[in-house]
């Protein structure tokens, strides 16, 4: 198995077995407890690799069009690596390996007729920090960045596609969870590796970001015009959430939850090759109209 590139610095983390009041877990109110009062008596130190920042990622590869006037979109499978993100056990599923599907599907949609260019974040199994993410699409200079993910619930019930585009303020306490969720994936075994000098949480909303965000949510609603006929949405289809991901101050950008995981009738179709192939088709729809509406504006 080859390791990706990413994976090439080593830390060594040192680990301390957790210290138990009186030798012995206190069992309080059915759950364990850990003292926190006596020192460690040993200590042990292994050796893991660790992601290194993101300022020199080689930039993948684009395919479609040679030209660079042709739009250029960026999609985003979400996860990768170590983190699989959600997963459906009964099924065997994981969301790293339906967002890599669905990415590719999309891609190979989006570059039949020639006219946009695409680039994936990844096209393997490997694992990428949030904000390297939209960092490649920034770099790349991408006139639109969509990250793919499958959603999760606890009940088999839940179902649906939902768009989400960023706000510092959650649109209601689901989407602050998805946030809180999604955001998790650069956190390994309690280390943040997207954590970059408070630039993240703190980043100002500027008025290129302002214009950016109005471009997200202009595209989060012909997403769901154009994809209606091929993904079932949720309800409330389009969402807003502090997403890590989607804080790129030029580039507009949307989060898809392409339905649950979690729920056998989505899992179903985003399982099978046609079943994203239909997914796929309905975003490749609403990318399409969303570049020829900017050209007829220009
Ligand atoms: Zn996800």
């Amino acid at each position: 198995m080859l390791l990706p590139a990413l994976f090439a610095t080593a830390h060594t983390i040192e680990l301390q077995p957790i210290p138990q009041a009186g030798g012995a877990p206190a069992v309080v109110g059915g759950g364990l407890t850990q003292g926190f009062t006596k020192p460690p008596k040993r200590q042990h130190s292994i050796t893991v690799s660790i992601p290194t920042r993101a300022d020199g990622i080689k930039l993948p590869p684009i395919s479609g069009p040679k030209d660079p006037a042709r739009p250029l979109i960026v999609i985003d499978p979400g996860h990768g690596g170590h983190d699989p993100g959600a997963v459906n056990t009964a099924k065997g599923y994981s969301e790293k390996d339906i967002t890599l599907a669905l990415a590719k599907a999309l891609r190979d949609r989006l570059t039949k007729d020639g006219r946009l260019r695409v680039a994936l974040t990844r096209d393997d199994d490997r694992y990428l920090v949030l904000q390297e993410r939209s960092d490649i699409a920034r770099r790349m200079g991408a006139d639109l960045f969509i990250s793919l993910h499958a959603d999760a619930a606890e009940s088999d019930a839940a179902h649906g596609a939902t768009i989400y585009t960023l706000s510092e303020t959650a649109s209601d306490r689901e989407a602050a969870r998805l946030a809180a969720r999604e955001n998790k994936a650069d956190i390994l075994n309690g280390i943040n590796l997207g954590e970059q000098s408070g630039s993240v949480s703190s980043i100002l909303i500027d008025l290129s970001q302002r214009e950016s965000m109005a471009h997200s949510t202009d595209f989060a609603k012909l997403l769901y015009r154009e994809a209606a006929p091929y993904v079932r949405f949720r309800p409330t289809y389009h969402r807003f959430a502090s997403l890590v991901v989607l804080k790129s101050p030029d580039t507009p950008s949307v989060l898809f939850e392409a339905g649950y995981i979690t729920s056998a009738t989505d899992a179903a179709k985003l399982g099978s090759a046609a079943g994203r192939d239909k997914i796929a088709q309905g975003v490749a729809k609403a990318i399409e109209v969303y570049f020829a509406k900017q050209m007829a504006r220009n």
